[in-house]
């Protein structure tokens, strides 16, 4: 009854979402990392190239093990590329490390989207890991509003984190895009290839949103109504 109910397709809605937008941006990173940038300059090059010109320099460029790992951390200022893009030369492997620079952007620049996210971080991970037990507890207790009502709070948490972390990722981009557009870098017509990597990339944070979405929608659905009358 809990989790084999005809609201589950919603949840096969999200997940087939998010299993094509991966697809989609595994996709598009492999073509374009076919591209060799003209330039040949290196996903580690680039990004230290562009720290460099962003007046950057507190932030450590380091490789980091795994496929599409590769992130930026505030805490350790510790710009992460993973092995396809650190020593890649590749316009999808620039275009990623250039990404990631947008983040070390944004810090830098104290992005408040970025602030919001990092200090929702905490909330969204406990409401993630309490909500389901939370709304199970409140249903056995002969359906306590209560505690079901809070059960589902704590899974919009989750939302919450991912609809912040959209403008995070966008603007993270479209910094990426209009440096690598200012040259120096990437020739003129190497930089649209990069354009469609990352807007690929930002569809599955979209996907991710959506998903959850949905999840939401359908707790909301099976537990948000009033059910006095069972
Ligand atoms: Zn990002």
């Amino acid at each position: 009854m809990f989790f084999w109910d005809p609201t589950y397709f919603l949840v096969i809605i999200g997940l087939l979402i998010s299993m094509a937008a991966s697809g989609y941006v595994n996709r598009t990173f492999r073509k374009f990392d076919e591209v060799q940038s003209r330039r040949n300059v290196s996903g580690t090059e680039a990004a230290q190239f562009i720290l460099q010109q962003s007046g950057i320099h507190d932030v450590d460029v380091q490789k980091i093990s795994g496929d599409l790992t590769d992130n930026y951390n505030g805490q350790t200022k510790i710009l992460s590329l993973s092995d396809a893009t650190a020593d890649s030369t590749s316009v999808a492997a620039i275009g990623v490390a250039a990404h990631e620079c947008g983040h070390a952007v944004q810090d830098q620049t104290n992005y408040w989207p970025m602030r919001l996210r990092t200090a929702i971080v905490p909330l969204a991970n406990i409401g993630s890991t309490i909500s389901f037990p939370m709304i199970l507890i409140g249903v056995l207790l002969s359906w306590n509003h209560t505690l079901i009502t809070l059960g589902i709070f704590a899974f919009s948490l989750a939302l919450l984190f991912q609809l912040v972390t959209l403008p995070v990722e966008f603007n993270a981009s479209r910094r990426a895009i209009s440096i690598l557009a200012a040259g120096g870098i990437l020739s003129a017509d190497e930089v649209p290839m990069v354009r469609q990597v990352l807007t690929a990339a930002a569809l599955t944070y979209v996907a991710a949103a959506l998903s959850t979405f949905l999840q939401l929608l359908r707790l909301i659905i099976l537990f948000g109504g009033n059910r006095d009358d069972n």
